[in-house]
């Protein structure tokens, strides 16, 4: 289905307000063009929204999170880059797996299942699009995700 890319990160974005207001987290959207994608709109929606989410998380009070949309011909990339917590190098290769949560982040009273971002890369790898993320300890996270913007299959 035809799905505005621009569209979707607002209602995703006014849906996560309350959640960065209660802790004084600055969301900053910047989008570089408009771009409708061939997507499932429902899968691709909770995709991005788990790495809002997590970007809000896994950042301290009084941080910021930058979401970014851009496009060339033939993909569209959407970035999430927090000021946040980081994931340390030796853990960023499994944060993919289901029910993985870094060690640091296993007993925070901001609990989640480690499920998050599971769904999020297989319903990537179900767009035929690519996740890649850049963390440094106590600095930040981005994470980078393209799909094509045409699919024959969805
Ligand atoms: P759920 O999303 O199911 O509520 P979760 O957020 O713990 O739980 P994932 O979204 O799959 O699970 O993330 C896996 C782990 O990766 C997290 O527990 C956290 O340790 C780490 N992580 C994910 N995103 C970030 C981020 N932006 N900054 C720091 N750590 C992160
Ligand atoms: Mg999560």
């Amino acid at each position: 289905k035809e799905t505005d890319l621009n569209e979707m990160i607002e209602g995703i974005i006014k849906r996560l307000l309350p959640l960065a207001q209660e802790k004084k987290i600055f969301i900053h959207y910047e989008k570089e063009r408009d771009v409708v994608a061939m997507a499932d709109e429902m899968k691709l929606t909770l995709a991005i929204a788990n790495l809002v989410d997590n970007a809000i998380k896994y950042t301290p009070e009084n941080g910021s999170v930058v979401i970014n949309l851009d496009a060339d011909h033939q993909n569209a990339f959407i970035s999430v880059a927090d000021t946040g917590i980081g994931i340390p190098d030796t853990e960023v290769g499994r944060i993919f797996e289901r029910f993985y949560r870094v060690d640091k982040t296993r007993d925070r009273e901001t609990g989640g299942t480690g499920l998050g971002l599971s769904i999020t890369h297989s319903t990537i790898m179900m767009h035929n699009g690519s996740i890649k993320v850049y963390s440094k300890e106590e600095e930040g996270t981005t994470i980078l995700v393209r799909i094509p913007i045409r699919q024959s299959v969805l």
